[in-house]
């Protein structure tokens, strides 16, 4: 598949998705209505659907509006549908999603919200994480316990090693630099740091990161237990 970004707001990522095969389009997470529709109008592609990995305002303010203008179908988390505009199709683990023909499993990754889904893409190696892992962290727990984002987390790292993770947000500078602090022997944390810190400096995007490199250098990732995972979150928040 053809996969872009599309900047919106400060640090967020929506995410087009084309399947070279069909020509279908989707739009993961389109907080800004009006980017995602301008950067799928460049292109000549036609947004066919709407994928939600979570119900906060900077994944879904432009929902309504891309089905206005393009008479999409909306996917999201059942458990939050009351706060998905313009949900379609109410999505709960092991359902499939199908973009063209490309297949997505759905996954529920609670923690950041209650409700957080994934959608796998096995076959084309890809995942759409949402605010669940970042490059080099993971999303805050404004709903969910370590426990669940422990778990969550664990499930996204035991996907096969090359999988790419499309996360939500550019947030990779600050967790790498905390990397380096909650890891400091870490010889991958500190060569990724450096990495990360020459590619912003020339205003490269640091997504996707890869289940390989997570697993070497997210230290949420690589927590041994929920009580870990808990400090370093709670390091990280203060
Ligand atoms: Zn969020
Ligand atoms: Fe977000």
């Amino acid at each position: 598949p053809e996969i872009v970004a599309v900047p919106a707001f400060s640090d967020n990522y929506i995410w087009l998705l084309r399947d070279s095969a069909t020509g279908a389009v989707a739009v993961v997470d389109p907080g800004d209505g009006g980017a995602a529709l301008r950067a799928a109008e460049e292109r000549g592609w036609r947004i066919g659907q709407v994928l939600t990995t979570h119900w906060h305002p900077d994944h879904t303010g432009g929902n309504l509006r891309v089905k206005e203008a393009t008479g999409c179908t909306i996917h999201g988390p059942a458990s939050e549908r009351e706060r998905i505009p313009g949900i379609d199709e109410e999505l709960r683990e092991g359902d499939r999603v199908r973009v063209g023909s490309l297949a997505a499993e759905v996954w529920e990754v609670p923690g950041h919200t209650l409700g957080h889904i994934a959608f796998v893409f096995r076959d084309a190696g890809v995942a759409f994480v949402g605010d669940t892992l970042f490059v080099m962290g993971c999303g805050r727990l404004f709903e969910g316990t370590p426990e669940q984002m422990h778990r969550s987390l664990q499930r996204l790292g035991e996907l096969p090693r090359d999988t790419r993770l499309y996360c939500a947000h550019e947030y990779t500078l600050g967790n790498a630099r905390f990397a380096a602090h909650a890891e400091p022997g870490n010889e991958a944390v500190l060569r990724r740091l450096a990495e990360v810190q020459e590619r912003r400096a020339r205003g490269e995007i640091t997504v996707p990161t890869t289940v390989a490199e997570e697993r070497a250098t997210n230290p949420f990732l690589r927590a041994e237990s929920v009580e870990q995972l808990g400090s370093l979150r709670h390091a990280k928040d203060s």
